[in-house]
């Protein structure tokens, strides 16, 4: 096992595409560290550059103590697990987990004891003499981690492995993968485009957008502290509305709000005047057929949405307010709002007024 550090780490592709951007990453042996962000943003590629699959542009990879740029990727003692399982699909269950093992010469006996004990954590007893085309898509996912877990890499590096999977097994999966850490130890590096992976998966999540690294800390940190809009509109689902205010001398008003008298936070910011972004997580408004009293940010707007999704309803509404628009998101931000809402009382209608 072994820690994983970036140092300075930049991608410029041949064409002149920056992919990653000066990436500093420090990974502690043991670690499961989640990399996640929208596609494109340039995580395959430094996932890609770990494994010795793609030429660094800058900056170093340090694995354990030793600086792996310039190591040939066979011997850089990671497993990579990818999207599409990249299986031999002629080899069988058992054969394609021996593969790794094989390559290095290593007796049968211990082969077939490394296999044995992978396929028992993973449930893959009973499959052991089938071909890939005779498993479904969350064995065959088995059978890439079982692949790579024989191996006893250093750090193990997986590249969206759930993404092919239907929803219902992407959450058992992910159950099952959180389980192998806690058995294993391994240092692992997971890329991922779900915040929901992200938020669950992790004990560490490292945001990224246009190849730069925004903020990395614990999922609820990220949660409770963004560090930018970006992050609090990319962590969370429905995503956190975020719009423009202005804190006059203790007050906090949001920019475009019918009723703009702000709310006193002289408190918090005492004497403080300034344009500020107001950021609201959906669960966190409170919806009315007319404005609370006393001290509260109020909001007028119209229901669009209402979806019902047991435990909880999410609520879509149009305001006036002045949305932040985070560029390159294509959500209708600016239109609508959401707010969450757990039931009591009466639901809001498409077409009420809310306040
Ligand atoms: P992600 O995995 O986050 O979706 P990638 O690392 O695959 O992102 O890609 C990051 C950026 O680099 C994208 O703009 C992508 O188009 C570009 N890119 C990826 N591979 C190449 C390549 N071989 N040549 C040029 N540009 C590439
Ligand atoms: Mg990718």
């Amino acid at each position: 096992m072994a820690s994983i550090r970036f140092d300075g780490v930049t991608k410029r592709y041949k064409d002149g595409t920056l992919a990653v951007d000066d990436l500093r990453l420090d990974i502690p042996d043991g670690e499961f560290l989640i990399l996640v962000g929208p596609s494109g943003c340039g995580k395959t590629t430094a996932l890609r550059m770990l494994a010795g699959l793609e030429e660094i542009s800058e900056g170093e990879i340090v694995l354990g103590d030793r600086v792996i740029n310039d190591v040939e990727p066979g011997d850089r003692d990671v497993a990579m697990i990818f999207q599409n399982y990249a299986l031999f699909p002629h080899m069988t269950v058992y054969d394609n987990m021996a593969f790794p093992l094989r390559m290095r010469r290593v007796a049968k006996k211990e082969v077939a004891e490394g296999v044995r004990a992978a396929a028992q954590l993973l449930g893959l007893g009973e499959l052991l003499r089938r071909r890939p085309n005779q498993l479904s898509g969350g064995q065959r996912q088995r059978v890439a981690m079982g692949r790579a877990i024989v191996r006893q890499p250093a750090a193990f590096l997986m590249d969206e492995p759930l993404s092919n999977l239907d929803a219902k097994l992407r959450t058992q999966m992910r159950g099952e993968l959180a389980r192998m850490h806690r058995r294993l130890g391994t240092t692992t590096l997971y890329v991922t485009h779900d915040q929901t992976e992200a938020m669950t998966l992790g004990s560490r999540v490292a945001v990224m957008r246009n190849g730069i690294v925004q903020q990395v800390g614990a999922p609820q940190e990220l949660y409770r502290n963004p560090a930018n809009a970006f992050v609090a509109r990319f962590i969370g689902s429905p995503p956190m509305n975020v719009m423009r205010g202005a804190l006059e001398d203790g007050r906090l008003r949001v920019t475009g709000q019918e009723d703009g008298a702000g709310v006193d936070v002289g408190g918090r910011w005492p004497g403080q005047t300034r344009e500020v972004l107001v950021g609201i997580r959906p669960e966190d408004w409170r919806l009315g057929a007319e404005p609370a009293p006393g001290e509260a940010l109020t909001l007028r707007g119209e229901v669009e949405v209402v979806e019902e999704l047991g435990a909880e309803t999410i609520v879509y509404f149009r305001h006036a307010a002045a949305a932040v628009d985070v560029a390159g998101e294509d959500d209708g931000i600016g239109e609508t709002f959401a707010a969450r809402s757990e039931g009591g009382g009466r639901l809001p209608a498409p077409g009420d007024r809310v306040a």
